[in-house]
């Protein structure tokens, strides 16, 4: 008879430390499980759930961007749609996106040396980690976090270093920032607009940041994948970090198509800096994937050359989505947080519920049909059990407003 080796511990391996630092690795079984947004997805669809847990949206981005996209991939006179584009992306994209952001903000990027195209942001998260958090070394970041920071991090070998942003108003605590920069730090991971608190950070927020990381010859990247999804009753206006005096030698910035033109199947995003920061993270990302599709990075140029309203269309809708939403929490009973930006709504679940965030969703799913995801998966393992980020969930607005109502109703229903 064979038996089966117990697991090996956590963090040995490679595999093992890049699961757990996503909170995705199953000590019990010793595997890796999907992330906490596939299976959050795959629980709706097994439920036959309403899914407010994913963030995508329902909607399907703008007919004449899906049609660019179509066009581009038989149409040759734009370049060889389907052979490998050149590793920074192709040109088309890169001047796209750096007249974007000279229209914008008038900030100004060579598009030959100063804007990379990566496969999604996640692609671009992920080669900036590698190239510059140093084994040993510990990486700082916010928290609740995007899942992929801890994972990256743990495979590049450092420790995840974390600052909560805390109710009412999930501002960063710039403080508590200074205080957990050792020497031994060798990067600062942020993201604004937020993901899930909607914070936008202000200007003179990011300026110290920038400060902190300039004073310590540390890098900071700035995932900015909402910046397209901010509401006009916003508290903060988003200032793109590499506007910020300062931001030249230590900042890098991660844009996505996919948020900002509801197609987040596409996975076209890009990475902003100085050419040498730029660089050397090409360094790393040239060996992840090489280079990204070039038809879909050529319907993203045709997009951001013009929106055709679709930004400010978009937004609108989504801010009905959020109020219908945050309302809807509040009359159940949750301590709900209207963001200024993004796709989701945290609330704390303490009011209705003694159990866990986890425990809140998994009841929430099987007798009420609503999936949702509880924080304490974007947050670090080693957070304190009796932390209060264990008690929010997030749910998303980002989809069509009668699924939004219907899952407000059975919230109700099921907190009464
Ligand atoms: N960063 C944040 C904060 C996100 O919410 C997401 C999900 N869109 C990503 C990065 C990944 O973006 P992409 O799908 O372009 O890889
Ligand atoms: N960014 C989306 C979210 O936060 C989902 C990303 C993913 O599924 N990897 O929900």
């Amino acid at each position: 008879m064979t038996t089966t080796p117990p697991p090996r511990p956590y963090p040995e391996m490679p595999w093992a430390r890049t699961a757990a630092g996503a909170n995705t690795y199953d000590a019990e079984t010793g595997s890796v499980l999907p992330t906490i947004y596939e299976r959050t997805t795959a629980g709706a669809l097994a439920h036959q759930a309403l899914n407010l847990g994913q963030g995508f949206p329902d909607a399907q981005g703008p007919d004449w961007l899906l049609e660019a996209a179509a066009h581009s991939i038989t149409h040759h006179e734009i370049g060889p749609p389907n052979q490998y584009a050149p590793g920074l992306g192709i040109p088309a994209l890169r001047e796209a996106v750096a007249e974007h952001y000279r229209r914008r903000s008038g900030l100004v990027l060579d598009p030959e040396t100063q804007i990379m195209a990566t496969t999604g942001a996640t692609e671009a998260i992920a080669a900036t980690i590698l190239a510059w958090a140093r084994p040993g070394s510990e990486v700082v970041a916010f928290a609740p976090f995007y899942d992929s920071y801890g994972a990256c991090v743990a495979l590049a070998g450092a420790r995840l270093r974390t600052v909560p942003l805390r109710a009412p108003d999930y501002r960063p605590d710039l403080k508590a920032l200074e205080t957990a920069l050792t020497p031994n730090t060798s990067m600062i991971l942020m993201n604004t607009p937020h993901n899930p608190t909607g914070t936008v950070f202000s200007r003179e927020e990011l300026a110290r940041i920038l400060h902190l990381a300039a004073e310590r010859d540390i890098v900071v990247m700035c995932d900015e994948v909402y910046e397209h999804l901010i509401f006009d009753d916003a508290s903060h206006t988003h200032s793109p970090i590499l506007t910020v005096p300062g931001a030249e030698n230590v900042a890098l910035a991660v844009g996505s198509a996919g948020k900002s033109f509801s197609v987040t199947g596409w996975k076209v995003g890009w990475l902003t800096g100085s050419a040498k920061l730029v660089n050397r993270v090409r360094g790393v990302k040239q060996f992840l994937s090489f280079s990204s599709g070039p038809a879909f990075q050529w319907a993203v140029a045709q997009g951001l050359q013009d929106d055709q309203g679709f930004f400010a269309e978009n937004v609108a809708t989504l801010k009905k989505g959020r109020d219908l939403l945050h309302s809807g929490l509040e009359r159940a009973g949750l301590r709900a947080h209207s963001p200024d930006a993004g796709y989701f709504v945290v609330a704390d679940v303490s009011g209705v519920s003694e159990h866990s965030a986890e425990a809140f969703c998994a009841e929430l799913l099987t007798h009420a049909g609503v999936a949702a995801i509880p924080v304490s998966s974007l947050i670090s393992a080693e957070t304190p059990a009796e932390d209060p980020l264990r008690k929010l969930v997030r749910f998303a607005f980002c989809k069509d407003h009668s699924t939004l109502e219907e899952a407000v109703e059975r919230i109700v229903r099921f907190t009464e």
